[in-house]
């Protein structure tokens, strides 16, 4: 579903991602770990390239984003127009730390309003794919509420809920439960639980190392820029081989 080519990005002099690849089968949920500023934010921004890269492609089923390959040419890879970006972005789903939600409009029109811009949906059919979101992530009652009201987890089952109204083919969340008071960590951590059970492709930034154990298929750390490890949760908390895992999980456990 996902697949991460050889992607290399600097910020000026700072080479944050040294050649990284990664590969997501279809409802595979892959957990990201490491230490804060090893580059899992900017990994995952690449996928759907919010964040341009020097080097490497990204493809989402068969579909190269933000940059089409060149095999056998002079240059790697070429930027893709603006609209073809676009479209295939709309199959990849984020979810941020910081909920990004409009402060002014209600929920409900807050996951209305991609599915009927991007998506072309009627507001009819929208709004009723809206109710139904709510209703999965919990909040049915919640539709006309502003987000100002809502606690951190509502809001950011909101932010899952809006995402999931543009349909998406994976789901990409970066550290979704890190701003989030420790009361309500459990009620998004819930939500995200169920869509792995209904088979979606996910790939996920968190500290949440009990839910990293049961909820992953499998566990990458990043160091560096780099992929130091990767496995399946069971091998990776217990048996970690590399040395800056061991510490990194140390520190964390
Ligand atoms: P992580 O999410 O693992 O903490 P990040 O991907 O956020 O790591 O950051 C990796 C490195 O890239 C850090 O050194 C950070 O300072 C740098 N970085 C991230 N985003 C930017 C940016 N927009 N401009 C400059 N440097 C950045
Ligand atoms: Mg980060």
């Amino acid at each position: 579903m996902i697949r991460i080519n050889g992607i290399h990005k600097s910020f000026g002099s700072n080479h944050v991602l040294r050649g990284v690849d990664l590969q997501v089968q279809q409802g595979e949920v892959v957990v990201v770990l490491g230490p804060s500023g090893s580059g899992k934010s900017t990994l995952l921004r690449c996928i759907n390239y919010l964040e341009t890269y020097d080097k490497g492609n990204v493809v989402i089923e068969g579909k190269p984003i933000g940059r089409i390959p060149m095999q056998g040419q002079a240059v790697q890879s070429v930027e893709m127009p603006q609209k073809d970006l676009n479209a295939v972005r709309q199959d990849v789903g984020m979810v941020f730390q910081s909920f990004n939600l409009f402060p002014h409009k209600s929920v409900l029109h807050n996951i209305t309003m991609a599915p009927t811009s991007l998506r072309g949906m009627n507001k009819e059919d929208a709004e009723q794919l809206a109710r139904e979101l709510l209703r999965k992530v919990g909040l049915q009652d919640k539709a006309e509420a502003r987000p100002s009201s809502l606690s951190g987890g509502q809001k950011q089952r909101v932010a899952i809920a809006r995402a999931l109204a543009m349909k998406p083919k994976v789901m990409l969340f970066d550290e979704p439960t890190s701003a989030l008071d420790p009361e309500t960590v459990g009620e998004v951590l819930q939500v995200m639980r169920t869509l792995a059970k209904e088979g979606m492709t996910m790939v996920i930034v968190t500290h949440e190392m009990g839910f990293a154990r049961d909820v992953a298929d499998r566990v990458v750390v990043m160091d560096g820029g780099v992929i130091i490890e990767e496995g399946k949760p069971s091998e990776i908390f217990t048996k970690p081989t590399h040395p800056r895992t061991q510490m990194f999980l140390s520190q964390v456990l």
